[in-house]
């Protein structure tokens, strides 16, 4: 099988100068997967690798760069899924951990559980020897205003709207030369969210999902909206029992979650991306806006907007070098 890996930096309408970050992070971040998958290592090293990237750069929703709860606080939620066992491994609105896919992965290979959350998750990090982080250290500069902005134009008058915020959250799906399918998703959830508030992201079978029979889909938008039409599942139904394409399959499924959620008080779009068995990458958002990249035979392809398409070729050779294709 041909490795490939897809990772998304958000669903988002990024503001000016975020685009360019956000291309280079994401393009980074598919870089380092795919340099892994051609060293003949797993779909899971793949994905761990890329979204640790993106946890890093403070550009994205996730690990460093998270958004702040109501209170000021960061709380984190991340899954991973290996789908050749199914199994997943996730945690969620946990502190103070500098990379919450690292101990998602954790979760999977050291516990019998698929998910632990808040106090539990902190004191299984603990228990792994997962060193601490000061949160201070997770907060930029422009989160902390974002809040501040965010209390002072809306107050708790609008708690519930979702509209303006936004929805930079990371993933990444690869398929390895054997054919294993992974997905991985990480987030700091939403802007001023209640402490204790978890989305779709570290849901399996909602924020994402991995069967290297069908396929692996990574899911970004409103958690909420998405958690209502268990989005990375019904994308997956719809290959599994329609045989309908990745593309197709994520094309409809998100349709039908706008149509559905025509009259909810929140209705707002999503993006996905996904490979499915044949080993392509697939991305679809409804956002104005989402951060993708891909790589795949030797070429890498990058973009924000729709109809984006900037192609490099990878050296092999090289740890990081990209050479842009005219
Ligand atoms: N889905 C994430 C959440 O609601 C946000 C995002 O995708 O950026 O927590």
């Amino acid at each position: 099988m041909e490795p490939a890996i897809i990772v998304h930096g958000g669903a988002v309408k990024f503001s000016g100068e975020k685009v360019g970050r956000a291309l280079e992070g994401t393009k980074n971040a598919a870089s380092r997967g795919y340099r892994i998958l051609i060293q003949g290592r797993s779909a899971i090293d793949a994905v761990q690798a890329a979204i640790c990237e993106l946890e890093n750069d403070p550009t994205f929703d996730a690990g460093t760069g998270s958004p702040l709860t109501s209170e000021g606080d960061i709380e984190m939620d991340a899954v991973i899924m290996d789908g050749r066992t199914l199994e997943s491994g996730a945690v969620a609105a946990v502190k103070n951990v500098k990379n919450p896919i690292v101990l998602a992965r954790m979760v999977m290979e050291n516990t019998p559980h698929c998910l632990l959350v808040g106090q539990g998750a902190n004191q299984f990090a603990d228990e792994e020897g997962v060193p601490r982080i000061s949160k201070e250290k997770l907060i930029t500069e422009e989160n902390r205003n974002k809040l501040l902005e965010f209390k002072s134009s809306y107050g708790k008058a609008v708690m519930n709207d979702f509209s303006t915020r936004d929805h930079d959250t990371v993933g990444a799906v690869a398929i390895d030369k054997d054919g294993n399918i992974a997905f991985g998703t990480s987030t700091g959830g939403i802007t001023n969210k209640r402490p204790g508030r978890v989305g779709d992201s570290p849901l399996a079978g909602i924020g994402g999902y991995a069967d290297n029979k069908v396929g692996g889909i990574s899911c970004t938008g409103h958690g909420e909206s998405i958690t209502r039409v268990a989005l990375a599942y019904d994308i997956i139904s719809k290959m599994k029992y329609a045989n309908m394409t990745i593309q197709a399959a994520a094309d409809e499924a998100l349709s039908e979650m706008s149509e559905k959620l025509a009259n909810a008080e929140n209705n707002f779009s999503a993006g996905v991306i996904g490979i499915g068995k044949d080993g392509v990458p697939v991305y679809s958002f409804k956002t104005e806006q989402m951060a993708w990249a891909w790589a795949r035979n030797g070429k890498l392809h990058n973009g924000v907007n729709p109809g984006d398409d900037d192609v490099y070729s990878v050296e092999i050779d090289s740890d990081s070098t990209l050479i842009k294709d005219d």
